[in-house]
């Protein structure tokens, strides 16, 4: 039998309709690319959206076409957001940190009709136009008084000209809730970029998942500050998370450094933020250069990387801001755990509540995971065996876009599909997931395991360090040996024998690492990860030599 409720598709329009109708006077403010700041409402932001959907339409997009963006988070984008899925087309964002080579291949292979870029972007564009073959025609996303003059781009077409130009008379189409709305490519560093495509309802269940008070928490009371891209999964769904709950957004643009952030976090009184590592580094090294505190930040969640505990102790220690350690991946849209704490927590020591905050959490719920050996046992949730971690659930990714290097999943027993995250992690009674490692990235010495982010974590606390990565070095005997790369802070001093000096007591004896080896900077990937592969590349064999 049947149950007697309403069917009511589930799509990305319906968030941005709640959000006028319910918070139509909530601002969204934004640094532009033009560098003034810019501020409406939800309202405005609809009526927009609307318009450029009259816009798309006008310029013969149809259902199920791809269109792309190039663009820092800000309103334009977020209109997008909006105005490309809401029409029943697919949104495809665009990481333009990747190289050229690899943005005019992920064009192509997914046949985006238009390109939507930033003025930031116009270099990028003019060096992949000629080898876009679908594209037809780019679209700059500003006023006809910025427009670039002799860009020598075929076919350029100006942002505000077509929403000026479009009637905001638009109705969304209602649809099947399992159509594509946004299309998003991994950041592989081997192989080809794969397609993860979220579709309506995947994206509203993760959108109600990741506002819940275990997860983000955002509410009507809150000022949101995605520094996260929208060009990375869909800044982790904030875009539309703001949306349901009706929470003020703040977007940050291309200011990303320690300085711009602040400002805009004091200036707009934000209440939580959201970011990779790298970003808060920055952040954090200029408030204690300018000596400030954040007058209204009350949480911020880290994931995308590792966040050192050391990281989440100046955050909650110094500043009095929560941290939200969390996990995920573009396979699954991306939430997958964070790490809030269970009533029986609250009552912990403080370090002890440091170290369970430091794992990367629980899961929400809808989403699934196990940890399994080399045979695919499910393994024990003792907090200390490691295997590797799977995961389902209705915002997991089941295959990629044009079936890019095959089904990815793993059948278990009971014919059940599991997504195989590549990375390696133990689960502790309490269902706390902790990341050891990618599984490329494991350092295997003696056939026993061991683990980088540890050892990673300990060197970034030392006050001289600034970054670093541990490697597993080719070695005669062991096969591998961890080998510690690091980045100096600016003006210190640390000799190899002080630093190692420093992890005596914290790890096991044979977890040391046998070597560090100093650099100017880190080799970053286009998400806020550092590139462990050219370390090893460049490293591998420094124990050999
Ligand atoms: P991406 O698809 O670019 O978001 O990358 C996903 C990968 O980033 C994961 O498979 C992890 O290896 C890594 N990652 C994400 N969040 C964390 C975290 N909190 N701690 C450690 N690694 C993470």
């Amino acid at each position: 039998m049947n149950g007697l409720m309403l069917q009511k598709q589930l799509l990305v329009s319906s968030l941005i309709v709640h959000a006028d109708r319910h918070h139509g006077d909530t601002e969204i403010v934004s640094r532009r690319v033009e560098g003034d700041i810019h501020r409406y409402t939800y309202r405005d932001c609809h009526r927009r959206a609307r318009q450029l959907a009259n816009a798309l339409a006008n310029l013969g997009v149809q259902p199920s076409d791809r269109v792309g963006t190039l663009a820092w988070n800000g309103y334009r984008h977020m209109e997008l957001y909006y105005g490309i899925s809401g029409m029943g087309a697919v949104m495809h964002t665009i990481n333009p940190r990747l190289h050229a080579d690899q943005i005019a291949y992920i064009v192509d292979h997914a046949e985006d009709q238009y390109l939507f870029f930033d003025l930031t972007f116009l270099p990028l564009v003019k060096a992949i136009a000629g080898r876009c073959k679908t594209v037809k025609a780019f679209i700059a996303m500003t006023d006809s008084a910025h427009m670039p003059q002799d860009s020598g781009i075929a076919c350029l077409l100006c942002y505000e000209d077509l929403i000026e130009g479009s009637s905001s008379n638009y109705a969304w189409p209602n649809f099947d809730e399992d159509t594509a709305c946004t299309l998003c490519y991994t950041s592989g560093t081997t192989g080809n970029p794969k397609g993860v495509l979220y579709s309506h309802r995947s994206s509203l269940l993760h959108t109600w998942a990741a506002a819940l008070p275990d997860a983000l928490n955002c509410s009507a009371r809150d000022v949101v500050l995605p520094v996260v891209p929208m060009f990375h999964v869909n800044a982790w769904g904030l875009p539309y998370v703001a949306c349901m709950v009706g929470a003020k957004l703040v977007f940050p643009g291309a200011g990303l450094d320690g300085r711009s952030l602040y400002e805009l976090l004091e200036a707009e009184q934000v209440t939580f933020a959201a970011g990779v590592p790298t970003v808060w580094q920055g952040l954090l090294g200029h408030l204690e250069r300018e000596g400030r505190t954040f007058s209204t930040l009350k949480r911020t969640v880290i994931g995308g990387a590792a966040c050192p505990p050391a990281m989440l102790q100046k955050f909650q220690d110094s500043y009095g801001v929560e941290v939200l350690h969390a996990w995920g991946m573009t396979e699954l849209s991306p939430l997958g755990t964070i790490g809030t704490m269970k009533y029986r927590h609250l009552t912990m020591s403080r370090e002890k509540r440091c170290a369970v905050q430091s794992k990367q959490g629980r899961a929400v719920f809808g989403v699934d995971m196990k940890v399994v050996d080399a045979n695919g046992q499910e393994l024990p949730w003792d907090g200390v065996t490691s295997g590797e971690l799977l995961v389902r659930g209705p915002w997991v990714v089941r295959n990629y876009f044009r079936n890019e290097g095959g089904n990815p999943l793993r059948i278990d027993a009971d014919a059940h599909g599991w997504f195989p995250t590549g990375d390696i992690a133990t689960i502790d009674a309490d269902g706390f997931m902790q990341i050891t490692d990618r599984s490329k990235d494991v350092i295997k010495s003696g056939g026993e395991w061991i683990s980088s982010i540890d050892i990673e974590n300990i060197a970034v606390a030392h006050p001289a360090i600034a970054g670093a990565a541990c490697i597993a070095a080719r070695h005669p005997k062991w096969d591998e040996r961890p080998l510690l790369v690091a980045v100096k802070r600016p003006d210190a001093r640390v000799t190899t024998g002080e630093l190692l000096a420093y992890f005596e007591g914290k790890i096991a004896k044979w977890w040391m690492p046998d070597a560090v080896v100093f650099i100017e900077a880190m080799p970053m990937g286009a998400t806020g990860k550092v590139l462990k592969n050219q370390l090893r590349e460049a490293f591998g064999d420094y124990l050999l030599v």
